[in-house]
């Protein structure tokens, strides 16, 4: 990045090995010989750093210099003549691999990394004879060997001190928990392991093994192979929406690594979860036969045992009811084309709009409120932008550890762009404790500080007038609410005092360009919506939408959720959120399908699936790929509302806590298992390449879907995932101009993409919002559904952690994870556990008019007083037993960011 700023536009002339060249005025003689193909050797080098030149293996000769100089480092000059592989230059490159090797075990034939070893590599190639200098490798080995983390070992005696692991450390990953120790000849990485998270260190990204060019920083790995034995696959990783790219390393069917791909969302970099937790793929529970519940216990069946029990079953709906009285939840962690072969299945074969996914949990309200007031709702801006940013404002995110490479690049661009940070949460989150100014405030109080802040902007002018002159409407009305708010009662709402609220108001509206990012703390709320209109409001009041580097950012969490919803897994729309309720949309899709008599109305939201399940107004109900058990609000409500059901049918990679209350479950590929695409949540449309085979009789969701339709009489032979989005991107005018010839690059194509020729949109409204002008719609703050009473004295906010994703399907069998965070837990401040006399790591009871939860005591001071913190991955130990679907009345989100809970000390300590 600092190498690309440099490049000016003047074209220079030179030569190297006699060959006269142009490059760009600002290049170095390495980016101009990489470019032209000439092989230089580097350690240090890597694109993304800034330069450091400290191993000097790129040494190259230049005419006049009175030493060699280093490649990286030297930058081209008119005329300038360059060898690079000079009898000088080889001759040096000689003696620095010597040296290395001189401090370098001797065990190439037993090193992990032999075979992609640059020390070996280039070894080879210079012909070094190792034994020039002799071997004194022992005297900087003080604790050479640490296997302290549990992905990753560190033997510093194959450490060449390139430093590329502490510059990524502390410049990219922006941690600083790698560091070098002692001086001279006795220099060492540190590495301080030991600590975790909370300390603010290690986060386990493995963006240092990643970059380490010899067998200093290697993954543990259970099993042994050789390099040219892997076979790689690019793909996209399949927890977060960032949606970095990645090469999966197969050995024998087996993903044996993760490396991570320079895509323009991750720029090479990975966190703990893509880079380590991949074993779940080849985990002995996975399912590998189709099973049928009879008499309670499942048993194994074949596809056409389990698809006639289903239609048979389902026969019987029909004839006892009238119809199948069927809905489908579709799912955020499954592909583009299974998203949409879902839907179609729900309104083509089983003629009903009763189709959601939990996108309803996380992001419905940003959907439903972006779409009011700009036209569309996704994130406006792209990922990378964030790098060039004047502010951030992050509000209801815990960005670093819920999309780990977001946040990552929210450092980078404090440190070197010296971007102001603003945070807003009732939690000092991580990204809290590097903030130009961190606002604790109270949980629920979203819409009150956001109001204070365009108070603050209104009354002292600081508002785009032009902006919102020539792009906005309704403004009036909002200055007529603005002009009635009382600022220091809203203040005192948000516990925040009034002169710091200024202060982010000031430095927000300030900015030339301010990006806001939010997350699940502003939209999981029953005035969700409304808190999604208020960010869009304060953007708005500064000119801050339709430009780059700026913009409203919801961050989605699941994998594919962006897709999930453009795919039409929704009950109010079909692909490319095209409404069921227009008669010309639906002509439309029912000719393309070549079937009549599509549902014309809106249908069922998730939880009011699961109401109409519970009430037998349901009957079938089809799960892809989504476990509500854990994933939806008050776990009992719907473990009632399946078991009440006449037909459940899961298909799903393991037999989750949902499936295992099915009557039939189907076993389905995992990611790396199937063709398709994601689309991140900057509106990124990606890849998904098979690497191996699925297990047993698994299959590609979209396989199974298409047996499904194909047992209900309807006519699908789709051959390949390829010809699925090839339908859909001919329904689907925002998706129009995308083919997987298109998209088979790293950084995919950013919808809209209308035709072939369109480069697809980086950000969006730029010139025009997609609703022709942009509607501030004004809200007033509500307080929360449920607050704290005499017999739940306390808040309780839900939310995850970095070391588990979702339900923890996935990373619930990845060893490693679970020895960070393995087990539910709850956070609370020093005052609220010393009330009740609980320490960290006591054992505690959580309850709420729900239910509770036994669980693990973290007291720490991030935590506000008298609010308690729960993570929602765990289950049975998990915030779901105990919140409620009091639900948005626009959108039917529920209030899941705040419930009202009682806190005791169990008896027997853990
Ligand atoms: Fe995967 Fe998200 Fe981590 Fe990237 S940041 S590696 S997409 S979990």
């Amino acid at each position: 990045m600092n190498d690309k700023k440099k490049i000016a536009e003047k074209t220079i002339q030179f030569s190297v090995n006699g060959q006269t060249v142009q490059a760009k005025e600002g290049q170095s003689i390495l980016q101009v010989c990489r470019e032209l193909g000439i092989d230089i050797p580097t350690f240090c080098y890597d694109e993304r750093l800034k330069i450091d030149g400290s191993c000097r293996i790129c040494l190259v000769e230049v005419e006049g210099a009175r030493t060699l100089l280093p490649a990286c480092a030297t930058l081209v000059a008119e005329g300038m003549q360059v060898q690079t592989h000079s009898e000088k230059v080889i001759e040096a490159r000689k003696e620095i691999l010597a040296l290395l090797l001189s401090d370098h075990p001797r065990e190439c034939l037993k090193c992990e990394k032999a075979g992609e070893c640059k020390l070996q590599d280039y070894g080879y190639e210079y012909g070094v004879d190792e034994e020039q200098f002799g071997y004194f490798v022992g005297e900087r080995c003080e604790r050479d060997l640490d296997d302290s983390n549990p992905f990753f070992i560190i033997d510093r005696k194959k450490c060449i001190l390139c430093g590329k692991c502490v510059r990524i450390c502390n410049d990219l990953q922006c941690v600083g928990a790698l560091h070098y120790a002692n001086r001279g000849y006795k220099t060492v990485i540190s590495t301080p392991f030991l600590q975790d998270l909370n300390d603010g260190s290690c986060v386990s990204c493995g963006n240092c093994v990643s970059v380490c060019p010899t067998g200093a920083l290697m993954p543990k790995k259970p099993e042994s192979y050789r390099s040219w034995e892997v076979k790689k696959t690019t793909t996209t990783c399949s927890y977060c929406g960032v949606g970095c790219q990645m090469d999966l390393c197969v050995v024998n069917n087996r993903v044996v690594e993760v490396k991570p791909r320079k895509g323009a969302a991750n720029n090479a970099m990975l966190c703990v979860k893509g880079k380590f937790g991949y074993n779940f793929l080849s985990h002995p529970d996975r399912l590998k036969t189709p099973l049928i519940k009879r008499e309670g216990e499942f048993v194994e069946a074949s596809w056409e045992e389990a698809l006639n029990y289903i239609k048979e079953k389902a026969a019987t709906v029909k004839s006892e009811q009238g119809d199948y009285r069927f809905a489908g939840l579709s799912s955020a962690r499954c592909t583009n084309e299974e998203n949409y072969l879902m839907q179609k299945m729900a309104r083509g074969v089983f003629k009903t709009n009763d189709i959601d996914h939990c996108a309803r949990l996380c992001h419905s309200s940003t959907v439903a409120g972006l779409a009011n007031t700009l036209g569309s709702g996704a994130m406006t801006n792209s990922i990378e932008e964030v790098l060039r940013s004047d502010v951030v404002f992050i509000i209801g995110s815990n960005t670093s550890e819920t999309h780990p490479v977001i946040g990552a690049h929210i450092r980078q661009a404090q440190a070197q762009n010296k971007t102001k940070l603003i945070v807003a949460d009732p939690r000092k989150i991580d990204m809290a404790r590097d903030a130009d100014i961190y606002m604790q405030i109270k949980p629920g109080s979203n819409i009150a500080i956001l109001n204070a802040m365009m108070k603050v902007i209104f009354d002292e002018k600081l508002y785009d007038q032009a902006y919102i002159e020539e792009r906005t409407e309704n403004f009036e009305e909002l200055i007529q609410t603005l002009e009635l708010l009382d600022f220091k009662e809203l203040c005192k709402i948000c516990g925040i005092d009034p002169e710091t609220v200024r202060r982010a108001a000031r430095m927000y509206a300030s900015a030339d360009r301010a990006g806001i990012y939010y997350s699940m703390g502003v939209t999981q709320f029953a005035s969700g919506t409304n808190g999604v209109m208020s960010v869009s409001n304060l953007a708005l009041l500064c000119g801050q939408i339709g430009k780059e580097s700026a913009g409203v950012n919801p961050l989605r969490g699941q994998n594919n959720v962006q897709g999930a919803c453009d795919m039409g897994a929704l009950p109010n729309v079909f692909t490319g959120y095209q409404k069921v309720t227009d008669a010309a949309v639906r002509e439309k899709f029912e000719k393309a399908w070549n079937i009549t008599d599509m549902d014309d109305a809106v249908g069922k939201t998730l939880p009011e699936i699961m109401d109409a399940a519970l009430n037998k107004e349901l009957r079938f109900l089809y799960i892809m790929g989504e476990n509500p058990v854990v994933s939806d609000p008050d776990r009992h409500h719907i473990q009632k509302a399946l078991s009440s059901l006449d037909l459940l049918v899961v298909q799903d990679i393991f037999l989750t806590e949902t499936a295992q209350l099915a009557d039939v479950v189907l076993p389905a590929a995992a990611f790396a298992e199937k063709e398709g695409t994601f689309t991140n949540t900057e509106r990124r449309v990606q890849r998904v390449r098979k690497a191996i085979d699925p297990p047993g009789q698994a299959l590609a969701d979209w396989r199974i879907l298409q047996k499904l339709m194909q047992c209900f009489g309807y006519d699908s032979n789709f051959e390949s995932a390829e010809e699925i989005f090839e339908e859909m991107r001919t329904l689907t005018p925002s998706y129009a101009g995308m083919t997987y010839t298109r998209l088979d690059t790293l950084d995919g194509l950013q919808w809209p993409c209308p035709s072939e020729d369109h480069p697809g949109t980086k950000f969006l409204h730029q010139g025009r919002f997609t609703r022709g002008k942009a509607l501030f719609v004004p809200i007033h703050y509500t307080p929360p559904v449920e607050e704290p009473d005499a017999q739940y004295p306390l808040s309780m906010t839900s939310g995850r952690n970095l070391y588990q994703y979702h339900t923890r399907t996935m990373t619930g069998r990845v060893e490693g994870l679970n020895l960070k965070e393995g087990h539910g837990y709850v956070e609370m401040g020093p005052a609220t556990a010393a009330e009740k006399g609980i320490v960290h790591g006591d054992r505690v009871k959580v309850s709420s008019p729900r239910g509770e939860i036994v669980v693990i005591a973290h007291v720490l001071e991030s935590v506000q007083e008298g609010l308690l913190f729960v993570p929602f991955h765990y289950g049975e130990e998990g915030a779901n037993v105990l919140t409620v679907a009091n639900l948005d009345p626009i959108c039917k989100i529920p209030e899941l960011k705040l419930i009202k809970a009682r806190l005791e000390k169990c008896e027997a300590a853990l």
